[in-house]
């Protein structure tokens, strides 16, 4: 395939503003490529050569580019940062270059989609001495033989800053259209997605083998599976009732979430977001291959930190800690990790997801040898509202963050927020009960003191899984430092983009618009009917939150699609007590 069309439909999805378009603009690029080549295609679109869970990214940065870019078209590198100053984009200034260029030569060849992917793949994965000019070289190359609007975007697929707003969902359903011819397909692709975590396997697999091969997609050792999510109740005696009288109860663990893989004496470990965080945790892989009794497995648990002398659980601050690139075997020295193995998705040959939770739970306490790392989580069975309440208060009494009910007959839902897991966690001291994840989706300049910051609050948004998009619910102002507001600013302009992308739905009109792709967790005092906000939208209000305030920076474990759903938003808003009471008003 030519890169040509690559490049012309990039522009067109640039100046896109409503999704089922860009859906339809999609599915036409992908209607011309084939087996051979659409993975290329999806992963370029992503500004990636690979997923993300192999850890293999293009990245380089700016002055990498800019000197590509001065050898592809002859001019000093203090011409290119001249023009980069006046135009704000070195992708436009790759084209401003390239067009004058092309003035003078009358042959190049025309750049292939399979040569652009090889460049970046190499680039990606360079490594060794001269690797620097290596990746120069690679990327002056494509450029010499783009045609301007082609050197556009080769130049912002490294630098990360292709901004055409798409996500996985919309890849997904423009994938079933081209291939399937309707939309609704996107569903089975979503299936096979949330077991390999791959988008690029997935459309392969769909171009080889059609909707059976899709079907037919089973875990892969190796390769993350998208986690499942458990829903909130307001009440014990709601988990109860939805539970249908019994179920099962873990401690629910305040630390973090890792699904490790293991074939042999090789260990693979993921976080939630399903990053390839093995090297980070050489105790808990020593501790996989002494305590797991299995060939082939694929099982989840939380690990948290925990101090040796007394027993006790650290609080998620330390645990955190653990997570570094850096000075890993002090740390694990300094804070060991516990493991509470809590579920099994895959062992030997054989795909557990189908299988009910209680038999998963047998085969997981059989599965882990005694040892001093890795153990199950703490488990009942609850009958009665009585044992969730006794086993719940055990828990917060110990410094555990509450309880997570499991349906006994429950599949594992890979990648959905489904009620076979309920949790309950210990109130916090404001109204609500919890705390949300919001995605960025613009800024506002700031008045009075904040107007030098040149950021005084960011426009926040939840996700609406089932549309693939982003509906306002506040303006937080409050709750970062100064030095905070200048960081987020600087991350935020970085993604700035010149008019509502096409995911967000929005009433409100921030000072400065960004791609969603940031997420800040969020405490507020309550949640109120708002004409402003487009989230939980009944037709003639929205919800808003009251007194909002930021309680977290940037949170790097979660991407835009983690965010809080608008279904979690009106759910919270109903268990309100004073909204409980006036049930009957309601328009939910
Ligand atoms: P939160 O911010 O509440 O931890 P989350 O969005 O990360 O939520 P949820 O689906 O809301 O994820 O809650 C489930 C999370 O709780 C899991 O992702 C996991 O990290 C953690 N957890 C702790 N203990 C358990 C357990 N026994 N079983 C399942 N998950 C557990």
């Amino acid at each position: 395939m030519e890169f040509r069309t690559v490049a012309e439909t990039f522009k067109k999805l640039e100046s896109t503003s409503e999704r089922l378009e860009l859906i339809s603009t999609l599915a036409s690029l992908f209607q011309k490529a084939d087996a051979s080549n659409i993975h290329m295609l999806i992963y370029l679109l992503q500004g990636r050569v690979a997923p993300p869970y192999t850890g293999i990214e293009i990245g380089m940065g700016e002055k990498l580019v800019e000197e590509a870019i001065a050898r592809a078209y002859g001019v000093d590198r203090s011409e290119v940062e001249r023009l980069y100053k006046e135009m704000g984009d070195l992708g436009l200034v790759a084209e401003h270059l390239a067009s004058q260029k092309k003035q003078m030569t009358l042959f190049s060849e025309p750049l292939t989609l399979e040569r652009v992917y090889n460049n970046f793949y190499k680039i990606a994965t360079a490594s060794g001495p001269g690797v620097v000019d290596k990746k120069v070289r690679l990327l002056a190359d494509l450029l010499k033989d783009a045609t301007p609007l082609e050197a556009r975007y080769i130049v912002r697929i490294p630098l990360g800053r292709l901004r055409l707003g798409i996500g996985d969902a919309t890849i997904l359903e423009a994938l079933a259209l081209a291939k399937l011819g309707d939309r609704r397909y996107r569903e089975d692709l979503e299936r096979a997605y949330n077991y390999v975590s791959d988008l690029g396997y997935v459309a392969r697999l769909l171009y080889e083998k059609g909707l059976e091969g899709i079907r037919n997609v089973q875990p892969v050792v190796g390769i993350p599976i998208r986690p499942a999510l458990a829903q909130r109740a307001s009440s014990l005696e709601e988990i109860m009732q939805r539970m249908g009288g019994e179920c099962a109860a873990e401690a629910k663990y305040d630390g973090f979430r890792l699904q490790i893989h293991k074939k042999g004496d090789k260990v693979w470990i993921f976080s939630r977001r399903l990053e390839n965080m093995t090297g980070q945790f050489p105790d808990i892989t020593k501790a996989v291959l002494e305590q797991i009794d299995a060939d082939e497995v694929i099982f989840e648990g939380e690990a948290i930190a925990y101090n040796e002398e007394t027993g006790e659980f650290y609080p998620f601050q330390i645990t955190i800690q653990r997570k570094r690139k850096h000075g890993i075997d002090k740390a694990a020295e300094e804070y060991p990790l516990k493991l509470f193995a809590f579920d099994v998705m895959y062992l030997n040959g054989e795909n557990l997801t189908p299988k009910p939770y209680a038999q998963r739970r047998e085969i997981l306490e059989k599965l882990i040898k005694p040892g001093k790392t890795i153990e199950p989580s703490e488990k009942i069975i609850a009958r009665s509202v009585k044992d969730l309440r006794d086993f719940f208060e055990s828990c917060v009494e110990r410094g555990l963050e509450g309880i997570i009910a499991k349906d006994l007959k429950s599949p594992y839902i890979a990648g959905a927020r489904k009620w076979a897991w309920i949790k309950y966690k210990r109130t916090m001291k404001s109204q609500l009960s919890d705390t949300l994840d919001l995605v960025i989706v613009g800024y506002y300049k700031g008045r009075g003191n904040r107007a030098k910051l040149g950021i005084g609050g960011v426009l926040v948004a939840v996700y609406d899984p089932k549309n693939d998009v982003f509906k306002t619910v506040a303006k937080v102002g409050s709750g970062f430092t100064e030095e905070q507001f200048v960081q987020l600013k600087e991350l935020l302009d970085k993604i700035a983009v010149p008019k509502k992308p096409p995911r967000v739905i929005s009433k409100m009109e921030p000072d400065v618009w960004v791609e969603p792709k940031y997420v800040i967790t969020v405490l507020a005092d309550e949640i109120t009917r708002s004409p402003n906000h487009t989230a939980g939208w009944d037709g003639e209000r929205g919800l808003a939150l009251r007194f909002p305030r930021a309680v977290s920076f940037v949170r790097e474990d979660k991407g835009p699609e983690d965010a809080t759903t608008e279904e979690e938003l009106i759910q919270m808003y109903r268990q309100q007590p004073h909204v409980r009471v006036e049930e009957g008003e309601d328009n939910y």
